[in-house]
């Protein structure tokens, strides 16, 4: 997606994959403005740890203590958080009438703790946080305590009542990712407007969303999350607005190769 936006802009810059194992962190980060990089994006193991290295994170990445994208400016690095931001601009584009609904999370690592600030930015009315590990979704929804959340277990997904009213039932978890089984979700008692978004995203339909197809209930994958969280980081990174268009088509030609 990066270096398609730079060669539409004409741009002799670069995109480039670093493989850092997690005690090379510290030393890795020093060398990016020692090599003059622009900046970087981060993921899995590092963002929570990068987070706490960082002496200035911006105010979404402290509310979601953890960081995926660290830019340079002048020598000094600042830390940023895509996650909750590239998550909302896409529900946006899909134009959701979600405000004053409730919506179902499933999950509570990063990625929930981003589709609940996201949501609660699009005026959810309440969301039910449901996770494997219930204690783990009770500590989430203290730590981000947005205006009504309820943290439960895997059963809610069972729950006619929880299901019948929501407007949104979004997947942040890990399940159902290589093709894994997806855990119990009564498909058929959500309404038929309800949208299903799986942050997951590959060249076929993931588990999460198979049924809900099957069932002709509007979908989509975290393609479109993955997209804008690109562009807000290549405007990170470049101060220049993002070419979308060029991103979206080698992102539709990376994910049909895949
Ligand atoms: P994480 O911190 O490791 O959290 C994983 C979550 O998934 C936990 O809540 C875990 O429950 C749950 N889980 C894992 N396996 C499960 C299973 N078999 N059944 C039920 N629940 C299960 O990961 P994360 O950073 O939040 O990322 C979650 C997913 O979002 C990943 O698949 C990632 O690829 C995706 N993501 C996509 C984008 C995008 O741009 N589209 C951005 C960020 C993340 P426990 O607490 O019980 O372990």
């Amino acid at each position: 997606m990066h270096n398609a936006a730079y060669k539409a802009l004409g741009l002799d810059r670069a995109y480039l994959p670093f493989h850092v194992r997690p005690d090379e962190l510290r030393n890795a980060l020093k060398a990016i403005p020692a090599l003059g990089l622009l900046g970087v994006n981060l993921t899995l193991p590092h963002k929570e740890r990068a987070f706490k290295m960082l002496a200035s994170v911006s105010a979404e990445g402290r509310r979601l203590g953890a960081i995926n994208c660290v830019v340079n400016r002048h020598g000094r690095l600042f830390g940023h958080n895509t996650d909750a931001r590239g998550l909302e601009a896409d529900l946006r584009s899909l134009k959701l009438a979600i405000a004053r609904k409730r919506a179902v999370v499933i999950g509570a690592g990063g990625a929930a703790a981003a589709g609940v600030v996201a949501l609660t930015r699009m005026g959810v009315e309440e969301i039910v946080l449901a996770n494997r590990t219930h204690a783990r979704a009770l500590s989430l929804a203290r730590w981000l305590r947005p205006i009504k959340i309820r943290a439960t277990g895997l059963e809610s997904l069972t729950d006619l009542e929880t299901l019948g009213d929501a407007g949104i039932v979004l997947n942040a978890s890990s399940a159902g990712l290589n093709d894994s089984a997806f855990p119990a979700l009564r498909y058929e008692a959500a309404s038929k407007d309800c949208f299903f978004y799986d942050l997951i995203y590959g060249r076929d339909p993931t588990p999460f969303l198979k049924p809900a197809i099957q069932l002709k209930r509007p979908t989509a994958d975290g393609r479109g999350m993955l997209l804008h969280q690109g562009a807000l980081a290549f405007e990170l990174f470049n101060g220049l607005e993002a070419p979308l268009d060029a991103m979206r088509r080698a992102l539709s030609r990376s994910l049909r190769l895949a």
